[in-house]
């Protein structure tokens, strides 16, 4: 091997590459002198890496071992005395051996030659650094110099393609070093590879975060710049001066608010218009403002009372409900008068499909307003009535509220319904905030806790609804009148489906008159076999049955006309639903009929009573209310106070449990109506003797027997006499409302009206001879024998 002596210079922070041309900076001592030799020799150096960088004076250990022979093309001097050279790599030199260290370096070294490689192999590995390397540049974003370029993308020797890549590439120290230690050409392909992998996959990640950075800001900054140039856009256009809050601040002034919510609603603008374009509060403000200027401060329908006209009208839309319709009439006529609504708010009571909304729609049309209707059902928390205040994240105001814009008009008619269905909780009581909503005295200005500002309903005219009056809070109870709807007799029913309901289904399913005739022994049908109501829903709801079934015939093209007859109704709704007569079929021992009113209008009850060995206790079972329970332990009582006059033994009850029970639990039942039929099933069941089973009862018992005065008496008749029973026994004091009752129906029941329990027991047990004369007074009875021991 042939060895040559060369001046080393060390370099601290790169590696220089044969054919690699470079101008360099030296400064240090030790670099001058060698450069001296050089410059008095062949102008050759030998240029190597050190290790550490931060080396000032290197030894031969902080110097690598492959270096490269370089020749000085130009010297420059600078004036602190350092020299800027310019120089060419011309070959690998590894270092062999220290001829000297001090002063400076010099070295024996082995030039290394490159060997000529052209296999496939070789070629399809340069073919690929090239690839990588264009790869590199692009996603860098770099643009070499062309002539760095031409030389690269041309160069035909692998090696030094490798070298030029190296030498090219953002390295440190480390890597180039690495490149030029590999000798061999693969081997050197292969690393510049590798290298070239991990760059572009370093690069790639960059670009990505950096995307993503961008994004985000981006966000933020394009809708600020969209806002600027939208506002700069409208003030081109010359369509406003304030931009996109001139819009709401022109409807602020359209929308006809009261001069200190005009002011209101101009501050919140305001404070909108200062507000960064960026600031999370805008929704909600713009939210709130859209709320003032939707509301009709000022908006109203023409108030035209016509007495004569409104009576037309609600004539025309229902039949029957002589007394709701004249007690309306009433109450307009006193409005009119007074100019203003006045007095209590009216309260349709009844059982649903009694015409309580069709009859405020009524009203509404009548007066030339606006209808809304807003169900109480299930409210328990006060701001489901008065709004959320705006503190609350999604705050809204309250039904009044919402109900009042979508009337758009400050005077509608406003149904509440279910009203008998508002609780109360630890969430306020909503009973308050509605009373507020609704008493006239107040009612100018109701502050919905949303809206902040007080909103005048004293020209709405509230109605509301319910089924039954027990459950409504009493505090509204008291500012009301209650107007009943007690339920349609079955010649209403009829009236109602043929001349109202029928049309209306008729014009509903896109039918004519005359492809479509029911007879009215049909209807008959339908309302006895197919309907147990008080209403006519579930009337309406067959006839609209009908009405399909035939629209798809005639829409299939099968059948012109339709006559419906009681026979073809089988085809239409399926069999019957409900027989005419009632369930029970044998006079029973400790059963009784009663007659109740629930949620669903008029109903018969039957109360059992049974005696089982036991202790005294009562048992009471049926979903029963609290004055229902104490009209049950009132009717035990005096059962008990007339044991001797029965015939039983004092010691009976101390032996016997008492089970009372009413059967459809489900149903919430309460009031004292059911007393005398409690009574009479616990004689009953106490002497054996039956009760009769087509005789319905009700009235209040006291402990001495009395029989007190109840309610809903229409209901309860019309609900016996649906169920088919024969007799009815009322108390004295409801003889009066038998008037309320069709004569058609008062004729064909038997009415037996009582003051005292024994005239009931008298009526309702069947009775033997030889026990009928002691039920017939006014007062207890009295046995000679006892009947039971
Ligand atoms: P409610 O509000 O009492 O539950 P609706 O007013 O909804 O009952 O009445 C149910 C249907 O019965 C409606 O189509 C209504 O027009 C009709 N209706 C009820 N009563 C009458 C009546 N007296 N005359 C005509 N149609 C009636």
């Amino acid at each position: 091997m042939f060895k040559k002596k060369y001046p080393l210079i060390p370099l601290r922070d790169t590696v220089l590459f044969p054919y690699q041309v470079v101008s360099l900076n030296v400064g240090r001592a030790m670099s001058l002198k060698a450069l001296e030799q050089a410059l008095a020799e062949n102008r050759k150096v030998v240029f190597v890496a050190q290790k550490n960088k931060a080396k000032e004076n290197p030894k031969t250990t902080d110097l690598y071992q492959m270096g490269c022979l370089a020749e000085i093309q130009q010297v420059n001097k600078r004036p602190d005395g350092s020299v800027q050279l310019l120089v060419e790599g011309l070959k690998r030199a590894k270092i062999l051996e220290y001829h000297r260290q001090e002063p400076w370096f010099e070295v024996f070294i082995e030039e290394i030659e490159e060997k000529v490689v052209s296999d496939p192999e070789t070629e399809g590995l340069a073919k690929n650094v090239i690839a990588q390397f264009r790869q590199y540049l692009e996603t860098n974003k770099i643009t070499l110099p062309l002539e760095i370029l031409m030389n690269l993308f041309n160069v035909r020797d692998p090696n030094r393609l490798a070298d030029l890549c190296a030498s090219h590439l953002d390295l440190d120290t480390k890597d180039r070093q690495a490149i030029l230690e590999a000798v061999e050409t693969k081997e050197r392909l292969i690393k510049i590879s590798s290298i070239l992998t991990r760059e572009i996959k370093i690069l790639q990640l960059g670009k990505r975060i950096q995307s993503r950075a961008e994004q985000e800001l981006g966000k933020m900054q394009k809708e600020i710049i969209l806002r600027e140039q939208l506002k700069a856009i409208q003030k081109e256009l010359g369509i406003d001066e304030e931009g996109e809050y001139g819009e709401i601040s022109k409807k602020i002034q359209r929308a006809g608010m009261p001069p200190e919510i005009k002011a209101k609603a101009l501050k919140e603008l305001d404070r909108l218009k200062k507000m960064p374009p960026y600031s999370p509060e805008i929704p909600y403000i713009r939210t709130y403002l859209d709320w003032l200027v939707e509301l009709p401060w000022s908006k109203k329908s023409k108030n035209n009372v016509d007495l004569k006209e409104a009576e037309k009208v609600l004539e025309k839309d229902h039949y029957g409900l002589k007394k709701v319709k004249e007690r309306i009439i009433e109450y307009l006529a006193v409005n009119k008068l007074a100019g203003k609504i006045k007095g209590p708010i009216l309260c349709f009571v009844g059982p649903p499909g009694t015409g309580k909304t069709s009859i405020g729609k009524s009203i509404a049309k009548a007066l030339g307003r606006k209808f809304v209707r807003v169900s109480l059902g299930g409210i328990r928390d006060e701001a489901e009535i008065r709004g959320h205040r705006r503190t609350y994240v999604g705050a809204l105001p309250g039904r009044i509220i919402f109900g009042i814009k979508s009337a758009g008009t400050k005077n509608p008619v406003f149904m509440l319904d279910e009203i008998d269905k508002i609780g109360v909780d630890f969430r306020g009581d909503p009973s308050a905030a509605l009373l507020e909503a609704l008493d006239p005295e107040q009612n100018h200005a109701f502050s919905d806790h949303y809206l902040e500002v007080p909103f005048d309903l004293s020209e709405v005219l509230f109605i509301t609804t319910a089924n039954i009056t027990d459950t409504i809070p009493p505090a509204l109870l008291d500012r009301m009148e209650i107007i009943p709807f007690p339920g349609y007799t079955e010649e209403e029913k009829f009236q109602i489906a043929k001349k109202y309901l029928l049309p209306k289904q008729i014009e509903a399913h896109g039918l004519t008159k005359s492809q479509l005739t029911i007879e009215d022994s049909a209807l008959h049908d339908i309302i006895r076999g197919y309907t147990k109501e008080a209403g006519v829903r579930e009337l309406e709801r067959q006839i609209a049955a009908i009405c399909r079934k035939i629209a798809k015939q005639i829409a299939e093209g099968n059948k012109k006309m339709f006559h419906i007859r009681s026979s073809d109704l089988a085809k239409f709704l399926g069999p019957r639903k409900y027989q005419l007569t009632m369930a029970e079929k044998k006079d029973e021992i400790g059963l009784a009929t009663g007659l109740a009113v629930t949620e669903a209008g008029g109903e018969v009850l039957f109360i059992e009573a049974a005696l089982m060995p036991g202790k005294g206790k009562m048992i009471l079972t049926g979903y029963l209310g609290e004055v229902m329970k104490e009209s049950a332990q009132a009717a035990v009582s005096y059962a008990r106070s007339i044991s001797q006059s029965l015939g039983i033994n004092n010691n009976f009850y101390y032996k016997h449990d008492i089970h009372i029970h009413v059967p459809a639990g489900a149903i919430p039942k309460d009031g004292p109506s059911a007393g005398i039929a409690m009574a009479t099933a616990v004689v009953s069941a106490i002497t054996k003797i039956p009760v009769r089973k087509d005789v319905g009862m009700t009235g209040e018992i006291t402990l001495r027997g009395r029989v007190l005065e109840i309610g809903g008496v229409k209901e309860k008749v019309l609900a016996a006499h649906r169920a088919g029973l024969k007799e009815i026994i009322l108390p004295k004091e409801n003889k009066k409302d038998l008037e309320e009752i069709p004569p058609n129906i008062t004729k064909e029941l038997k009415f037996h009206f009582v003051e005292h329990m024994n005239e009931v027991l008298g009526l309702a047990l069947k009775l033997s001879k030889k026990e009928k004369p002691l039920f017939e007074n006014k007062t207890s009875p009295s046995f000679s024998k006892p009947l039971v021991t």
